[in-house]
């Protein structure tokens, strides 16, 4: 009731200021982002996604309707995705009063390793691994990032999005916890992937990732091989795949080893439910 009541006097209070009860538009990158930012923007925020369910970022080209809605958003929120890169100064010229704000800020991102850069020597050589948004910790500074810019843009809800960021962000802790708990006394531990989207997971509870996708394509023969041998000698059970990609050579591997096949989206928008399913199916497959 108390609730209901002061909906409505906030609604009257936005209605008073006439075209204030806009809600502020914004655009993310991709459907975790969209999770994140409902959970701190709330009532007052439209978010809308470029790369939507099913869509390949990797390959992405925004759709003409998606273009059009750019160029009447207020904000952009990216998150340091390759795509990123070319099309931002795009819908900033479309859309020069759009402020592109990114949340990737501050985090600690992984680099290539030796090997993969000699195999990404001729594109984007020291490309940081973008999937930073599949684990809790990392969250947190998406979180805060996102916090201070729906404050920058919209300064009448700064005490509604202060106190939904904290709200999110103990949610954050508990479920980092979780993950720890889950984790412990499995550190160290490996698991297969087809695409590497699981990385900052494995970063923050000392797992192994070992992705059988080389620069975003199906390995050579060669890789292979190497994959193969490595699965079976860390006896492999279970090969994780996103839906997003062909899976021909995961379930090739997974029948060079007897591994099972099991789906991990690193891109669905149940951010939280997901991440907590596909932490456990890794834990249980390390056991
Ligand atoms: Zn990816």
């Amino acid at each position: 009731m108390i609730k209901k009541i002061c909906s409505l006097l906030l609604l009257l209070l936005l209605c008073t200021k006439g075209e204030g009860a806009e809600k502020l538009s914004v655009f993310v990158s991709i459907l975790p982002q969209k999770y994140f930012a409902e959970q701190i923007g709330g009532d007052r925020v439209n978010v809308s996604v470029l790369v939507e369910k099913g869509r390949d970022p990797h390959t992405f080209e925004p759709l003409p309707g998606q273009m059009a809605a750019l160029a009447q958003a207020t904000g952009y929120f990216s998150i340091g995705l390759p795509f990123e890169e070319t099309l931002l100064p795009r819908i900033s010229k479309l859309n020069p009063s759009m402020k592109i704000f990114a949340v990737d800020k501050g985090v600690d991102k992984i680099l290539p390793s030796r090997h993969e850069e000699e195999h990404q020597e001729k594109e984007h050589s020291h490309a940081a691994d973008p999937h930073i948004w599949n684990s809790p910790a990392e969250a947190q500074r998406i979180a805060s990032n996102m916090r201070d810019a729906f404050i920058e843009m919209d300064p009448a809800g700064k005490e509604d999005y202060l106190r939904a960021y904290d709200r999110f962000s103990l949610r954050l802790k508990a479920l980092e916890e979780e993950l720890r708990t889950l984790f412990s006394g499995k550190e160290g531990t490996s698991f297969l992937v087809f695409h590497p989207g699981w990385s900052y997971l494995a970063r923050t509870y000392g797992l192994r990732e070992v992705a059988i996708e080389v620069d975003g394509k199906e390995p050579k023969a060669s890789d292979m091989a190497k994959i193969i041998g490595e699965a079976r000698e860390k006896g492999v059970k279970v090969i994780f795949i996103a839906p997003q990609f062909s899976k021909k050579s995961a379930s090739v591997i997974a029948e060079a080893v007897g591994a099972a096949v099991r789906e991990a989206n690193p891109l669905a928008e149940e951010w939280e439910e997901n991440l907590r399913s596909v932490a456990s199916a890794i834990a249980e497959s390390a056991e």
